[in-house]
């Protein structure tokens, strides 16, 4: 990364072989949405192919136990994210003028380290404070899944599978922690897994296709398009117009917050209300957004951003792709057309989240969910 090896990669790849070898500890994969569209480029499959099954069995055979879905805890994201956003914006339109809006979003951990450190009196307490669908994925496992299984956190090794460099940072922050024992521990990039089953002599090519072990498996058709730009802001949009009219949604695509333009505002009308979502790709277009919000030129409910250009789908640890957006938008019409072939395509319908919600949290934005699901953030001067 540095020229002078000054900065590197922090890479887990050893840490986890070692943990693997041990075979004393269960090794828990979750798998980001954009991993599946990208990790066959190093494969010779097409950018956008969906691999998602080749890459179970891939993990299987390098020895992880349990091969679950970050999609799964993307469904809790949006869920935890639309009430949070449905409660802000009825307020502001029962008169609240104090509410803050825009709700931003916070799955993006490079995007929120740059608020912390440069918005923070302006717009910190906008921020969403749902957790990122990797550290949600890492609560449960290591609070929920594990204990009723009668494992320990101890016993249980959390890796997460990312398109991302600032996730790395993201599962080491102290409060992601209980006494020392990480949520997720270990965070690999798409290269660094394509790397390592290269190494191992697993070609993806090759495999056949195995399926997500259950219950964290199991996901919306809202959860894969996470992984690219305006993807949080459409799943959000899925649950938040039910919840608002009380109707069922039958054309869940909106087409309209879709694209690659960097900066994109849609008006949607939701109970005769006029509902204004920004999405934004690249973090200098973000500040153009938020300069524009503070000299009061621009006025939104929802703003959501991405800090890499097309999303997780251009994330700093997918397969180099030099600058070539058409590989980005292949990607992108690569999750987009999982989404359509789900039989479930809203987060609020997938049946493990519901029963996840009946069994242990109660209600979105209950305290139990608030304790497991959400987060604090950083003020900075
Ligand atoms: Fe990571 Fe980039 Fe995705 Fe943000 S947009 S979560 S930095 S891959």
């Amino acid at each position: 990364v540095c020229p002078v090896g000054a900065l590197y990669e922090k890479d887990y790849t050893w840490d986890l072989i070692r943990e693997i070898a041990k075979k004393d500890k269960r090794i828990v994969a979750q798998i980001a949405p954009a991993v599946r569209v990208a990790i066959g480029e190093e494969f010779g499959f097409e950018p956008g192919e969906d691999i998602t099954g080749e890459l179970i069995t891939a993990l299987k055979k390098l020895g992880f136990t349990d091969v679950f879905d970050t999609n799964f805890a993307a469904d809790l994201t949006v869920i935890e994210e639309s009430h949070e956003i449905e409660e802000r914006v009825k307020k502001y339109l029962n008169g609240d003028k104090k509410v803050k809006l825009p709700v931003l979003t916070s799955c993006c951990p490079a995007w929120v380290t740059f608020l912390e450190n440069n918005y923070s009196e302006d717009y910190l307490e906008n921020i969403s404070t749902a957790k990122s669908p990797q550290q949600m994925f890492g609560a449960v496992v290591k609070n929920i899944w594990g204990p009723i299984r009668g494992i320990s956190r101890e016993k249980i090794v959390s890796v997460s599978i990312m398109p991302c460099l600032a996730k790395k940072l993201e599962g080491k922050i102290s409060n992601f922690s209980e006494k020392g024992n990480y949520d997720v521990d270990y965070t690999l990039t798409t290269r660094e897994l394509a790397r390592l089953l290269k190494q191992s002599n697993i070609d993806l090519k090759t495999l056949q296709k195995g399926e997500f072990d259950k219950p964290l498996g199991e996901s919306s058709g809202a959860s894969d398009i996470f992984g690219k730009t305006g993807g949080v802001t459409e799943a959000v949009i899925r649950d938040l117009y039910e919840n608002l009219t009380g109707e069922v949604l039958e054309n869940v695509d909106f087409k309209s917050v879709r694209g690659l333009d960097e900066i994109r505002i849609a008006s949607l009308n939701i109970n005769n209300q006029n509902i204004r979502v920004g999405i934004v790709h690249g973090l200098g277009a973000a500040r153009k957004v938020l300069e524009r919000l503070r000299e009061n030129q621009e006025e939104l409910h929802v703003l959501e951003v991405m800090a890499c250009k097309g999303g997780c789908v251009g994330g700093g640890g997918q397969p180099y792709h030099h600058g070539d957006f058409d590989k980005i938008r292949k990607r992108a019409h690569g999750l987009e057309k999982i989404d359509e072939n789900k039989s479930i395509r809203k987060s609020k319908d997938n049946p493990q989240i519901i029963s996840l919600y009946e069994k242990y949290l109660g209600k979105p934005g209950s305290n139990d969910a608030h304790k497991l699901l959400h987060r604090e953030y950083k003020y900075k001067k």
